[in-house]
């Protein structure tokens, strides 16, 4: 089955990132979201994204232009029915993803292919609640999506061949790289990843090291770009909680435990950089550390 059009649900961090890429890849692309703001914002953060882009010449004005002209922003999901393949980049809330396949159900062509972009979610029981569980698979890009070479495809316990054929054929136009994961809970790269992050927290949290020290072990002692807080903060602490969450009650094993500390901040509502602050204050000219 050949996709042309691409819905894309929830403009936030990711969805617009996905937006951007299906844009410049051709397809024409529906991006829907319940807050009139959070689609503006992505249009606008899509532009200028684009721009940057077209000043490091890796794309051409016309492309960025063109790119633009193929995303039309909605907030009704009966729109977002109407296309080929839908990825679901909401809020990683499973009651929220449910009412959001619910609500796309009725509107939904015969032969639409339904994804979900969550970093943990079963895609089995996403899919068992549609019509169409055979056409439904775990679409996950990694965050800053523009950037990231990664996608994890993610077949469900009745996702079948020509499904995660076409899926993976939007990966490769897309010119990314799709890993084959299987439906366990955070898939390949979170059940790696996020352990990791909730155990920089229990550091912290323990009084092991500051913010600084932490990130700046790993970066310089791991090798890694990014330390594991700072990380965490670009993620989003929420959908790190969620993740941890997900993986402690789908494993029911005490190692994932979410840290305390961790829950603490998203209590607070410091949600990481989407919020200005979390294990930095991003509020100033320079970030500076918590704690
Ligand atoms: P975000 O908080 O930046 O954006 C979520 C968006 O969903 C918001 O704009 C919100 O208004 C919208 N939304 C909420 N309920 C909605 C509804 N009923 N209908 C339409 N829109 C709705 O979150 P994000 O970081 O973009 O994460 C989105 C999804 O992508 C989650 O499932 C998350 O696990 C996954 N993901 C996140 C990352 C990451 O690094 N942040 C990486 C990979 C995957």
């Amino acid at each position: 089955m050949e996709i042309k059009s691409i819905g894309v649900v929830g403009a936030g961090q990711m969805g617009n990132g996905i937006a951007h890429v299906m844009a410049l890849a051709g397809y024409d692309v529906r991006l829907n979201d319940i807050s009139a703001e959070a689609l503006e914002k992505a249009v606008a953060l899509i532009g200028r994204n684009l721009d940057r882009q077209v000043s490091r010449d890796k794309i051409s004005q016309a492309e960025k232009d063109a790119a633009m002209a193929r995303i039309v922003t909605t907030q009704s999901l009966a729109d977002v029915a109407q296309t080929d393949l839908v990825i679901e980049a909401a809020t990683e809330r499973e009651d929220i993803k449910q009412k959001i396949f619910d609500a796309l159900l009725p509107d939904l062509k015969p032969d639409t292919i339904l994804t979900s972009n969550t970093s943990s979610i079963s895609i089995t029981r996403l899919a068992s609640r549609t019509d169409r569980p055979e056409k439904f698979m775990g679409f996950h890009f990694m965050n800053p999506v523009p950037v990231m070479q990664l996608v994890e495809l993610i077949r469900g316990i009745a996702t079948d061949q020509p499904t995660y054929k076409a899926c993976l054929g939007v990966v490769e136009k897309l010119g990314k790289t799709a890993a084959s994961a299987e439906d366990f809970p955070a898939f390949i790269v979170n059940r790696i990843l996020m352990p990791m992050i909730n155990e920089a927290v229990y550091t912290l949290y323990e009084g092991v090291g500051n913010v600084n020290s932490i990130d700046q072990s790993m970066k310089l002692g791991a090798n890694h770009p990014m330390g594991p807080l700072e990380l965490a903060d670009f993620i989003g602490l929420d959908t790190c909680l969620a993740i941890m969450n997900v993986l402690h009650e789908g494993l029911a094993d005490t190692k994932y435990r979410p840290c305390p500390l961790l829950t603490k901040y998203v209590e607070a509502g410091w949600l990481g950089r989407k919020t200005q602050r979390g294990f930095y204050d991003y509020r100033g000219e320079v970030s500076v550390p918590t704690r």
